[in-house]
C-alpha cells in the first residue's frame, strides 16, 4: 500500500511541490509514495510543474484507511475532514506546530524556515539521495514563492543556500529573474472568479475557539487589483457568515512595495488595530512592512483575540 504525501487545503506551490519532492525522496528509500493535493494547483502552481516537466498530482479527498505523511501544514483545520481516520507516518513542515496528534511515534521534520522544500533538501543530504534536476526545478520555485524571493521575513540564511544549490542542479542561474516571472504570472487576477481569487492562497484558524479565515493575495503591483477590490471585499462578507467564521481577513500583499493592504470581514473590527496599532478605515487598511501571514499576522490576531 502506498503512502499518500500532501499539503494543506487550498495548496500553494510548497504544498503540491513538497508532496512531489518527498514522495520522490521516499519511495527511493525503499517506502513507495504517491504525492497527492486537497484541492486544484493554483496558476503559479501550474506554472511551476509546466516548466519543469510535471503534471499535478492525484486529488485526495480522504485519508480513511490510508497512511499518509503531511507536508506543509499540521493543522485540522488546513487538513483532510477524516485524517483521523489515517495512519500519519510523519510531518514535513515549517509552521509552528498544529493540533495534530497520533497514536504512534512519527518522523517529524519541522524546522524555522521558510519553505517546507528547504527542510526536504536538507533531507536528501541528510540520506544521502541525489536530487533529481526537475525536482531541483520545483523545490527551488517553492523557496522562491514561500520567501517572496527572499524578501519575507521568514526567510532564514538556509532558505537562501538551498536555493542556490538547487538552482545549481536545476540549471537556472538567475533565481530572481525566475522569481518575478513567477510572480508575474501569480499576480494575473483577470478571468478568475472573485470566490477563486479569495480561497486561493486561503486558511481557517481555530483564535481562542474563534474561527478566522485569512487569505492572502501576493502581486506585483497593487494596481492590478483595483478593478477587483470591491467584489473581493464583497465576497470576503459572504465567506464570513459562512461555516460559522468570527472573521475574515484578506491581504492583498504588493511584493514590491513590501506590505499589503488587508481586506476585513468581522463582527468585531476592533481586533484589527488590537492586533496592528493602526484603525482600518472602511475595513480595509494598509500595513507597512507586513509580508508574511505566518510571522506577521496570525500571531498578532491570535493576541488580540485572547484578550
Ligand atoms: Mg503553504
Ligand atoms: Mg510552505
Ligand atoms: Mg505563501
Amino acid at each position: 500500500m502506498a503512502v499518500y504525501i500532501f499539503g494543506h487545503k487550498s495548496p500553494d506551490s510548497d504544498a503540491v511541490c513538497a508532496a512531489i519532492a518527498l514522495a520522490d525522496l521516499k519511495t527511493k528509500l525503499g517506502v513507495e509514495s504517491v504525492p497527492a493535493m486537497q484541492g486544484d494547483p493554483t496558476p503559479e502552481t501550474k506554472f511551476i510543474l509546466d516548466r519543469f516537466g510535471f503534471s499535478a498530482p492525484e486529488f485526495l479527498g480522504s485519508g480513511a484507511g490510508k497512511q499518509v505523511i503531511l507536508v506543509d501544514h499540521s493543522d485540522l483545520a488546513q487538513s483532510l475532514d477524516d485524517l483521523k481516520e489515517a495512519e500519519i507516518l510523519g510531518i514535513v513542515d515549517h509552521h509552528k506546530l498544529g493540533d495534530v496528534t497520533t497514536s504512534s511515534p512519527l518522523e517529524a521534520w519541522i524546522w524555522p524556515v521558510g519553505c517546507t522544500c528547504t527542510v526536504i533538501k536538507a533531507m536528501y543530504g541528510f540520506f544521502g539521495v541525489e536530487i533529481p534536476k526537475n525536482i531541483a526545478g520545483i523545490m527551488l520555485c517553492s523557496i522562491l514563492s514561500d520567501t517572496v524571493i527572499f524578501k519575507s521575513v521568514t526567510c532564514t540564511d538556509q532558505d537562501k543556500e538551498a536555493a542556490e544549490a538547487l538552482g545549481k542542479i536545476a540549471g537556472e542561474s538567475d533565481l530572481k529573474a525566475l522569481g518575478m516571472e513567477m510572480f508575474t504570472v501569480k499576480s494575473a487576477v483577470e478571468g478568475t472568479p472573485t470566490r477563486d481569487l479569495v480561497f486561493r492562497d486561503f486558511k481557517d484558524f481555530n483564535m481562542s475557539g474563534t474561527k478566522v479565515g485569512i487569505g492572502q493575495l501576493e502581486v506585483v503591483d497593487l494596481a492590478i487589483l483595483d478593478a477587483v477590490k470591491p467584489a473581493l471585499a464583497e465576497e470576503i462578507k459572504a465567506v464570513k457568515a459562512e461555516e460559522g467564521r468570527h472573521s475574515v481577513f484578506l491581504l492583498l500583499t504588493d511584493i514590491m512595495k513590501e506590505g499589503s493592504e488587508m481586506l476585513i470581514a468581522s463582527d468585531d473590527p476592533s481586533v484589527v488595530e488590537k492586533a496592528f496599532g493602526v484603525a482600518p478605515k472602511e475595513n480595509q487598511v494598509w500595513l507597512d512592512g507586513v509580508m508574511s501571514r505566518k510571522k506577521q499576522v496570525v500571531p498578532n490576531f491570535e493576541k488580540a483575540f485572547a484578550g
